[in-house]
């Protein structure tokens, strides 16, 4: 399997030169060459465990780059975190209603769905090609403190991480200040996360820099946290046993994503519901066909406060018929103008039918956890309640009363306790491994909003 860029001038690459390279060199995103079928028996599947399935169903992504039997075991090691033995459990809310719920891993976020996978992979490719690297990024919350977790114990990655002093919750902070491996490093930018993420591509783009500091990158446009996230559509399916719709609370556009491909390689998916909180872009594009930026507005969901989804560029491309060039300029017009039009029938071919938008405010995301508390006991996250409150607008809308649907569950409520008390009265406990999280000593470092010295810092550290 080699892959391609969606600007369509960068060289083809193989499965592990994606792993580390994240962004390809003209600016745009690896895809397969062609998108591959999932081929294994039925029987197989009911037997198997989420980690055998993951490595049977990422297994033509990788091709012949890692063993097989070596790609298993980085599977089994990753999913032994989960403190769920299905990993990704479905669970029924109400008739033909269900979450899936993507948050048992360490870091309490379905990140880790992704990057506990994505540290075991750089782990051992770094280890054969006797090579050592600097994972730069830039978060505004969840990302963190799931990188960290999933390459803590690597021997060959550090890892610098970016966010916005002040503009992150009490608990995600400390998942990243109060870890003790010496190759992780959280700072605290004095600014924004718009400012953390300019610093972060301010040193990429400083060529010499980036080469004398092996610079690598695990956020979300790494094709390889995407395919890890294809592996739950078919095992929610699997579980099922038929086929339903998705709807999928939606930031960056990676998790919707992998439902896609994943529904280009066969799992029976009959459409998605993108989520969006009051960051509505997507809703707007999939009312109007055109895609048109606004300013962030800070919500319950902060995960989501996102204006514009770079992954949604790997979509693009396959709605221009994966015309690289016409992406590019498509792409440079919304940087210039704000604007992205596209043409009526490849939007027909490719959007209609598949995906709806629907948005979520605040006010009715406390609603839905309140009505989920009153209907099931359940607590759920600002997130997740955003995407369910979706698949229910949708319901009767786009598809018929008895269609199954399921809600991916992307965060566990206790990372997110003051919304979830002011919804339902009830504070959610942390899970026992992070239960004296509050009381752990920090670890802070502060920079301020500048080039040179988180350059120096980034130095300082490898
Ligand atoms: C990152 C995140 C999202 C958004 O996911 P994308 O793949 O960026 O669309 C949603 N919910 C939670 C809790 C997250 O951490």
């Amino acid at each position: 399997m080699r892959y391609i860029s969606t600007r369509g001038t960068a060289p083809e690459i193989g499965f592990c030169d994606v792993l580390l390279a994240g962004l390809a060199r003209d600016g745009g995103l690896y895809v397969p060459q062609t998108w591959p079928a999932s081929a294994k028996s039925a029987d197989e599947k009911f037997e198997a465990s989420y980690a055998q399935r993951a490595a049977s169903i990422m297994a033509p992504f990788i091709g012949d780059e890692i063993d097989a039997k070596v790609f298993q075991q980085l599977c089994v090691d990753a999913y032994s975190t989960f403190r769920h033995p299905d990993v990704a459990p479905l669970i029924e809310i109400a008739p033909d209603e269900y979450l899936l719920e993507l948050f048992h891993g360490p870091t309490l976020a379905f990140k880790d769905v992704a990057l506990q996978l994505v540290g075991k992979l750089f782990d051992h490719v770094l280890a054969q090609r006797n090579e050592r690297v600097m994972i730069v990024g830039a978060t505004s919350g969840d990302t963190g403190g799931a990188a960290f977790d999933g390459v803590a114990s690597c021997r060959n990655v550090d890892i610098v991480m970016l966010y916005p002093n002040n503009r992150v919750s009490d608990v995600q902070r400390r998942q990243m200040t109060t870890l003790t491996a010496s190759n992780v490093h959280a700072v605290a930018i004095d600014g924004t996360f718009d400012d953390c993420q300019d610093l972060v591509k301010a040193m990429f783009n400083d060529q010499k820099f980036r080469d004398a500091n092996q610079l690598s990158a695990v956020n979300s446009i790494n094709l390889v946290r995407v395919m890890a996230q294809v592996v739950y559509y078919f095992t929610a399916l699997e579980k099922l046993g038929d086929s339903a719709v998705f709807s999928v609370p939606t930031g960056n556009f990676g998790n919707v994503l992998a439902g896609w491909i994943a529904k280009q390689m066969g799992a029976s998916i009959d459409g998605f519901v993108v989520a969006s909180n009051t960051n509505d872009i997507l809703t707007r594009f999939f009312e109007s066909q055109q895609m048109t930026a606004n300013e962030v507005v800070p919500t319950l969901s902060p995960s989501m406060d996102i204006q514009v989804s770079s992954n949604f560029e790997r979509l693009l491309f396959e709605m221009n018929n994966r015309d690289g060039d016409l992406t590019a300029k498509q792409l440079t017009e919304f940087r210039s103008t704000g604007e992205l039009i596209v043409a009526q029938s490849n939007y027909a071919k490719w959007i209609t039918g598949v995906f709806t938008g629907y948005r979520c405010n605040d006010e009715q995301t406390l609603t839905t956890m309140k009505d989920v508390y009153q209907q099931t006991g359940m607590l759920i996250d600002p997130h997740t309640a955003v995407g369910l409150s979706a698949a229910r607008q949708s319901i009767g809308v786009n598809y018929p009363k008895n269609q199954s649907i399921i809600t991916l569950a992307t965060a566990h409520p206790a990372k997110f306790p003051e919304a979830v008390c002011r919804a339902t009265g009830q504070t959610p406990e942390l899970p026992e491994h992070l239960a004296d999280l509050m009381s752990r000593p920090e670890r802070i470092i502060s920079l301020p909003n500048n080039l040179k010295s988180v350059q120096a810092f980034v130095a300082k550290c490898r």
